[in-house]
């Protein structure tokens, strides 16, 4: 699918190539429902603007790491069939400079969000927690496992992770593996925890962290059946899975009912961006159904990051893996069926 709407509309860095979102949208071939397992949705004003792109790009329900204060206005923008959308229990992020947030006051919410009839909860574990609390976002620190069993006792049976992050930060970021571990490092509690709740199933946020190397994703797979995957965090995905488009669409065929699509939309009042929120959508459909084979219209920092004899406004290049059938079915809507039940 080439677009049809190259240099139609003002340039910026969701939108390099001047790209019709709203256009641009009608021209995708799967119409059926598509759901969205990986978003945030931080506030009502943010959310009214999301429901428009989602609906353009046919997402019928979306599942967002909202604020505990803000979920009930958030619920609100998306009408009054609350099927519309459903919420994961997360901290408040907002607060993470103060001591209880990681540690007293998570357990508080973890408790608040089951009582609005939450049945998701994160646990966030990347690298660069370590930087917000000495120990609290670890994936199995004493308080983290603490949060675990509560969340298992409360009745909820589907976590979400984030475990790792692309191999780019590794390369930059994350030097010091004294302080942040190795990459391979982050899976290790992962494996145990897996086990230890075996009746839970496991969302591995981001292709669980590895798209970069699906061989050891498929491993992680075949030892945990209780663990699946989404495919939120779009410029990660086009810029390591859009080399692999191919290895891609067999891991989903291989896989199917185990990869669930996400976006990882932050919505908020600070970025009330119409590209912004259609950029995800367009390319991360883009990536999955087409056969598209171009520029990826989102400017990908990590890029020049890592090679910093490019142009900071450089974009990956997108080639799309062209899933189609059953497969795609899978990933857009009846994984995740399968998963929320
Ligand atoms: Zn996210």
């Amino acid at each position: 699918m080439t677009p049809t709407t190259l240099n139609h509309k003002p340039v910026n860095d969701a939108n390099r190539l001047g790209l019709d979102y709203r256009a641009e949208a009608k021209r995708f071939d799967y119409t059926d429902p598509i759901i969205d397992i990986h978003t945030h949705i931080g506030t009502p004003k943010a959310a009214g603007l999301y429901v428009q792109v989602a609906e353009l790009f046919g997402v019928t329900k979306t599942v967002s790491m909202t604020k505990l204060e803000n979920i009930d206005a958030v619920s609100d923008e998306f009408g009054s069939s609350s099927d519309r959308i459903e919420f994961i229990a997360v901290p408040n992020y907002e607060a993470r400079d103060q001591s209880d947030t990681f540690t007293t006051d998570w357990l508080h919410r973890i408790e608040k969000f089951r009582e609005k009839g939450c049945r998701i909860v994160k646990f966030w574990a990347a690298p660069r927690g370590r930087d917000l609390h000495s120990d609290a976002l670890h994936l199995d620190s004493p308080s983290r496992l603490e949060g675990i069993k509560l969340a298992y006792d409360l009745g909820y049976r589907i976590f979400m992770t984030h475990v790792g992050d692309p191999d780019t930060w590794f390369a930059t970021k994350y030097t010091d593996t004294r302080k942040y571990g190795t990459k391979a490092n982050q899976f290790e509690p992962l494996e145990r925890l897996l086990d230890e709740y075996h009746d839970v199933t496991w969302i591995g946020a981001h292709i669980g962290g590895s798209p970069e190397d699906l061989d050891f994703v498929q491993g992680m797979l075949d030892r945990h059946p209780n663990y699946v995957l989404d495919t939120s965090a779009a410029k990660w995905q086009v810029r390591e899975l859009g080399k692999q488009p191919d290895r891609f669409r067999a891991f989903c065929e291989q896989n199917s009912g185990r990869v669930l699509f996400g976006t990882d939309i932050v919505a908020n009042d600070g970025n009330l961006d119409f590209d912004l929120y259609a950029s995800r959508y367009w390319a991360l459909r883009t990536l999955i159904e087409t056969s598209y084979d171009g520029q990826s219209p989102i400017v990908d920092p990590d890029l020049s990051m890592v090679d910093p004899a490019l142009d900071e406004k450089s974009t990956a290049h997108l080639r799309g893996a062209r899933i189609e059938g059953q497969t795609l079915a899978s990933v857009y809507h009846d994984a995740a069926v399968k998963v929320l039940g």
